[in-house]
C-alpha cells in the first residue's frame, strides 16, 4: 500500500475563529492568540475530519502562519511543517529545514528590495491598518517574508477597495509579485514565495523516503489551488473561498 499525505492548509481549514463558525455547539479550542485567549475553534465535523484524516495518512500543515503562530495551534502533527505561505519549512523533528531555508534566502533576499517598496502604499491604507512583519525563523532579524495588512473592524470591504485602488496599481508596476486577499486579510507576496513551491520541495524528499506516494492538498483559499492542483487529490471545505470560486460556481 502506498503512504499517504495530506498537505492541509489550517486557518479556514480546519479550524476558524468564532465568528466564522456556522453554529455554537460543541466547538472546541483549536489555536490561541499570543496572550493565550483563544483564537479558533473546531467543529465536531472538523475534529472527525482530522480523525479520519490522521488515521493512516501523514497531515502535513501547510500554512501562511508564522513559526510562532503556528507552535499555539493545538492539533496534533508529527511530520514535515510548511510555514510563511511556504517560505519556512520544518523537518519531522522540529528542525528548519536548512537547505529550503538557503534557497529562500536566496530569493527573498532578491525579492526584498521591491517589496519594500511595497510599504508605500501604507501611507494610503488609512489609520488603525496593521502592516506586521512575519520573519523568518533563524533568519536575520528583518529579514521580511510577506508584507499583510488586516482591517481592525474586520470591514473586509475596506480591504477589497484597498487591493483596488492602492495595491492592484503597485502590482501592475511589479511584475515579480501577486496579492492574496480573503476575508480580513490581504497580503502582497513575491511570488517566488509560494505553497506549491514548499509542496513540491517536500513531496520530492518524501518520494525519496519512501519511493512513490498519494498526495492529498486541502485548503479554503485561491491561493490554497496551486499547491492542491499538484497533489493527486483535492479536497475543499463547503463555504469557502475555494468552494465559492470552483465547486459552487458549475
Ligand atoms: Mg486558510
Amino acid at each position: 500500500m502506498l503512504k499517504k499525505f495530506l498537505f492541509a492548509d489550517l486557518d479556514d481549514t480546519l479550524f476558524q475563529t468564532l465568528e466564522k463558525c456556522a453554529g455554537r455547539a460543541e466547538l472546541e479550542p483549536a489555536a490561541y492568540y499570543s496572550d493565550g485567549s483563544i483564537c479558533s475553534y473546531t467543529t465536531p465535523a472538523q475534529r472527525a475530519f482530522f480523525a479520519f484524516a490522521s488515521e493512516g495518512t501523514t497531515v502535513i500543515p501547510t500554512t501562511a502562519r508564522s513559526l510562532d503562530a503556528f507552535r499555539r495551534v493545538d492539533l496534533g502533527f508529527s511530520s514535515y511543517v510548511i510555514l510563511n505561505f511556504g517560505g519556512v519549512i520544518l523537518l519531522p523533528d522540529g528542525a528548519i529545514d536548512r537547505e529550503w531555508q538557503a534557497q529562500m534566502h536566496g530569493q527573498m533576499t532578491t525579492a526584498l528590495p521591491g517589496s519594500a517598496g511595497a510599504g508605500r502604499p501604507r501611507r494610503r491604507l488609512g489609520r488603525g491598518l496593521r502592516l506586521p512583519w512575519p520573519r523568518a525563523p533563524g533568519g536575520r532579524r528583518g529579514h521580511a517574508v510577506f508584507r499583510g495588512a488586516q482591517d481592525p473592524d474586520k470591514d473586509h470591504d475596506t480591504l477589497a477597495r484597498i487591493e483596488r485602488e492602492v495595491v492592484q496599481p503597485w502590482l501592475d508596476a511589479h511584475a515579480g509579485y501577486c496579492v492574496h486577499r480573503n476575508g480580513n486579510n490581504l497580503a502582497i507576496l513575491p511570488r517566488s514565495l509560494d505553497k506549491a513551491h514548499a509542496v513540491a520541495h517536500v513531496t520530492e524528499r518524501l518520494r525519496r523516503e519512501h519511493g512513490e506516494i498519494v498526495t492529498f492538498g486541502m485548503g479554503d483559499s485561491r491561493s490554497d489551488a496551486r499547491f492542491m492542483a499538484d497533489c493527486d487529490y483535492a479536497i475543499v471545505p463547503r463555504g469557502t473561498q475555494l468552494s465559492r470560486l470552483t465547486l459552487e460556481a458549475l
